[in-house]
């Protein structure tokens, strides 16, 4: 049979293999730029700089004034395991360049088109290369300056899927700039240029570690940092970190290096913590950038590309080195609590955060509590039954009498005139039935059918409508404080707004174009506080536009956020949520005027099976 003879295994083509190869390499714009100015650092450069268009989906491009390249290796650059760092496995081990597996180049010529100028000093000319889909699509002799052009274009736009993947340009140029800083930072002898769609972002000139972190942390950042120095034979510490007054709510500038190159370690970031502590308020990040010199070989190298996890052979020793070495300098430069307060910091603290209790943001439900079966009512308040006394339905635990009022209503023929349904309807609430999001009840002219999402955007929307307007609406502080970038347009918007999103319930704070947030409205559940920003600042820029009254608007488009999120799961919630649904005034109409309750009247049940 021919079958068994096909041959099944074949070599990649060079371009499909370089592709593969990018999807670990290249996973967004700033690994282009990590793997591009760390080529610049590895060349000698002591200028760089790097323009970038559109979040660097458009155009990453970087100028460095290194060792520039000859034509033949220029070509060569292009192809994979094409390096000039390494000749020999042993030289992994004695590693001090940042690349070396000799990937980067043909993984980026894989997915974007790449123009290359480049010169050695010694030459008289350059060359101008330019690849296309793998391809060479140009290579001609020019006329430039000693150093190294590399222009990245239309990153991805073979790779659809990748291109599709990326987020906003804004949140694409942030990762830039976190890439970007990770090498400024680590080589402050190199002067760094960054450009974002030709605004000037940072300049940074040659300097000494201290004038780089101060230039990097912005104004007045001089006094905010003190040094720190230890040598033994295993590691040398050398950096700067932040006074315990700066600490921040977020992490933002947390930097560790080792031999220069950044590095994460959730490890080591506990001893810094230790060493603070007492000094900084809990759940607050202090600031540091942290150098350590260890021998290359104790540290593994064999690193994934995009991984900024390291591997340490001494990583207790250096635990406890950086613990004492750190509380050390605190205790010389920070023997008193600073007096002059930081404006800036303190801002970062939302007021009195410590003293809260953190409380996970979910619509509390006390599963014993059924208002239809008021003995097996524990008396305890909780969300449901405070939303039922506020909404004057009453005792949060009904009597007996109560219920029987309300059948012998039932009892007594309903005047002709109403229509409505009210809780008075419902025959008997052992008979509640729930499918899907649907609850069904058996009334005396048929089933009643309640939406019970609309249910609850009506039940919301009452409660946070009135308060909304006297008094910032009930808050959770999150578990963990969320960091939302925004757009330059959101950011306007959210800086125009910040009082009403504090009414709204939300406890946030805008820095640069950040937004941090630590506390959500109660009614929002955890995962859906971002979404729901999100549509709120859509919400409210278009409301004013539109002259909609902003309030209905804002408080209607959180709570049909907060309702998506809310499941009746037993009969015991269902039975409550009709309690508080025909508490509503407005109770058949959902806060957006849809129906709610729907009564299947016998006459059409008996149409239905005909
Ligand atoms: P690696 O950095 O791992 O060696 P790359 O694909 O990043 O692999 O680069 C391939 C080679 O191209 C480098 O080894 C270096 O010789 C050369 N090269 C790349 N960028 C530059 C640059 N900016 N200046 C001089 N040479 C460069
Ligand atoms: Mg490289």
């Amino acid at each position: 049979m021919a079958r068994f003879n096909m041959q099944v295994i074949k070599r990649l083509p060079t371009q499909l293999a370089n592709q593969i190869a990018a999807g670990e390499v290249v996973q967004r714009p700033s690994s282009v730029v990590k793997e591009l100015m760390e080529n610049a650092i590895d060349a000698g450069a002591t200028e760089i700089s790097l323009n970038i268009k559109d979040g660097g989906r458009t155009l990453i491009s970087i100028q460095d004034n290194g060792s520039g390249m000859n034509p033949e290796d220029a070509l060569l650059c292009f192809e994979r395991h094409a390096t000039s760092k390494i000749d020999a496995i042993d030289d992994l081990f004695k590693l001090t360049t940042m690349g070396f597996r000799g990937e980067a180049l043909a993984s980026i010529g894989a997915v974007a088109h790449i123009s290359l100028k480049t010169k050695r000093d010694e030459a008289l000319t350059g060359v101008h290369i330019k690849m296309e889909g793998g391809n060479i699509a140009m290579n001609e002799e020019v006329v430039c300056s000693k150093g190294t052009l590399i222009e990245v274009k239309n990153l991805f736009y073979n790779v659809p899927a990748r291109r599709n993947f990326l987020k906003s340009d804004a949140i694409e140029f942030n990762h830039v700039e976190d890439a970007f800083l990770y090498i400024a930072i680590a080589h402050p002898e190199v002067s760094f240029i960054l450009h974002h769609n030709n605004q000037a972002i940072y300049n940074l000139s040659a300097a000494n570690l201290k004038r780089r972190v101060t230039d990097v942390l912005g104004k007045n950042a001089g006094d905010r940092v003190f040094p720190i120095e230890s040598e033994t034979d295993i590691v040398k510490l050398t950096g700067f970190i932040g006074k315990p007054e700066t600490a921040k709510k977020t992490r933002g500038s947390q930097f560790f290096f080792v031999n220069k190159r950044f590095f994460k370690s959730s490890y080591f970031n506990h001893a810094v913590l230790k060493a603070f502590e007492g000094l900084i308020l809990e759940k607050t990040h202090p600031t540091y950038f942290i150098f350590l010199e260890v021998d290359p070989a104790k540290i593994d190298v064999n690193i994934h590309p995009t991984k900024t996890e390291i591997k340490f052979e001494e990583e207790r020793f250096i635990y406890s080195i950086l613990l004492s070495t750190i509380r050390q300098s605190l205790g010389m430069f920070n023997l008193m609590p600073s007096l002059d307060f930081e404006l800036e910091t303190a801002f970062d603290l939302p007021a009195g955060f410590n003293k809260q209790p953190i409380v996970e943001p979910t619509i509390q439900v006390d599963p014993n509590f059924n208002p239809f079966k008021p003995q097996a009512h524990s008396g305890k308040s909780n969300g449901f039954s405070k939303g039922i006394k506020e909404q004057g339905f009453g005792s949060t635990s009904p009597k007996e009498a109560d219920w029987q009022l309300f059948y012998s209503i039932n009892e007594t023929p309903l005047p002709e005139q109403q229509e409505l349904p009210g809780i008075a309807d419902v025959q008997s609430v052992a008979d509640l039935l729930l499918v899907g999001r649907y609850i069904f009840t058996p009334v005396k002219t048929g089933v009643m059918m309640i939406d019970s999402k609309r249910a609850m955007e009506r039940i919301l929307y009452d409660e946070c409508i009135e308060s909304f307007v006297k008094h910032p609406l009930n808050q959770q502080m999150l578990l963990f404080p969320i960091d939302k970038p925004l757009e330059k347009q959101e950011v306007r918007i959210v800086s125009n707004h910040l009082k009403t999103f504090e009414q709204l319930g939300f406890n946030i704070s805008l820095q640069e174009e950040v937004l941090h947030i630590f506390g959500a409205p109660e009614i929002l559940h955890e995962n859906g506080v971002v979404q729901c920003i999100e549509e709120l600042i859509d919400r409210v820029e278009y409301s004013e536009q539109h002259q909609e009254d902003v309030a209905h608007s804002l408080v209607l488009q959180m709570v049909k956020h907060a309702a998506r999120y809310h499941r009746i799961s037993n009969k015991s919630e269902a039975e409550m949520q009709i309690q508080r649904l025909f508490s509503c005034p407005d109770h058949t109409l959902s806060p957006s005027n849809e129906p709610i309750i729907q009564i299947l009247a016998f006459e059409q049940l008996n149409q239905l099976i005909k």
